[in-house]
């Protein structure tokens, strides 16, 4: 089958019956889907290089057939979650996954666009903000220490001592394509293996995800539930964290995941690996988001540390990246 076709069949059946709560779908995500219950990255793993063709420093997805049965099988247990109950959808059961198909005609298929950009002005993050740092963080000779993620010299990019900004009030050029930062990889596979040692499965379900993909999901959104409730979820194109390739999220991309052992685990000790919990419960007003367990953003283990450390002197576990930096995030 033509891959546009196909591309185009997956994204809607995924956007078309998904309503996953959030700015999140796992399985459109750019560069690494991976089958729900993996705990390492090379097994069961759709890996990068069949979802991808890298050329040039560009990445243009393609969609093989052999990720069908594992995007609508992860996706399965989404949409049987969210899916409007007046709206029954096709529903597969988990066993069943390559029961669903798509249910409405094929739409224009978003392409990936030729992107400007150039890699090499990336440069070597320093340790953000002017906040001592806590004795108990790691440093470079650490098993757990994550360094501040790359600086890129691009204009339209919002950064705060050298953390890159992108919420509701900072967007990220539409052209802004880095794919996964591979130190924020690296850093959740160390967080993945700990946890897996004190027994929990702790996988990644979404990572990079460009502009395009972006704009399809967000309006798909907006055309189901209406703009005002979509942006409570869903980031409009140049506004998802997911696009600098610095956030991450893990196992079931619904409200399902709160409360799990995972999801504890993983709000207590994310920190300890350079991650930060992004989109805390109660704080919804300053982050524009409603509460998402399972979306973590990298910002290396100087700053998570310092924001934790914070925390804890306010009192306050669940401290934003926008309370800690003083800023807003909201559609101006
Ligand atoms: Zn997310």
């Amino acid at each position: 089958m033509n891959k546009k076709i196909v591309f185009a069949l997956l994204l809607t059946a995924l956007c078309s019956l998904s309503a996953c709560g959030n700015d999140d779908i796992g399985s459109l995500d750019d560069s690494v889907i991976v089958k729900q219950g993996t705990l390492n990255d090379d097994t069961e793993d759709v890996s990068d290089e069949n979802l991808q063709t890298k050329v040039s420093g560009y990445v243009v997805t393609e969609v093989p057939t052999t990720t069908v049965t594992s995007a609508t099988d992860e996706l399965g247990n989404i949409i049987a979650e969210t899916v409007p109950v007046e709206q029954p959808p096709e529903t597969p059961s988990p066993e069943t996954p390559e029961a669903e198909t798509p249910a409405k005609a094929v739409p224009e298929t978003p392409e990936p666009s030729v992107i400007d950009y150039t890699p090499s002005t990336a440069t070597p993050g320093t340790p953000a903000s002017t906040a001592v740092l806590p004795a108990d963080a790691p440093t470079e000779s650490d098993y757990n220490y994550g360094p501040a993620p790359m600086v890129y010299d691009i204009p339209g990019i919002k950064y705060i001592d050298n953390v890159l900004i992108a919420n509701k009030s900072y967007s990220l050029p539409a052209d802004f394509y880095p794919d996964l930062d591979q130190t924020c990889l690296n850093q959740f596979y160390k967080l993945q293996n700990d946890a897996s040692a004190v027994g929990l499965n702790i996988y990644l379900s979404s990572g990079f995800r460009s502009y395009e993909t972006q704009d399809y999901i967000y309006n798909d959104y907006v055309a189901r539930d209406g703009q005002e409730k979509a942006d409570t979820y869903s980031a409009r194109p140049g506004h998802s964290e997911h696009q600098s390739g610095l956030a991450i999220d893990v196992n079931q991309i619904d409200d399902t995941f709160i409360g799990t052992p995972e999801a504890i685990w993983l709000e207590a000790h994310c920190y300890e690996y350079g991650f930060i919990l992004r989109y805390p419960q109660s704080k919804q007003d300053i982050t524009g988001y409603k509460y998402e367990s399972w979306h973590i953003r990298y910002v290396g283990t100087d700053l998570s540390y310092k924001i934790h450390s914070k925390a804890v002197e306010m009192g306050d576990p669940y401290l934003t990246l926008e309370e800690y930096f003083g800023i807003d995030s909201y559609y101006h």
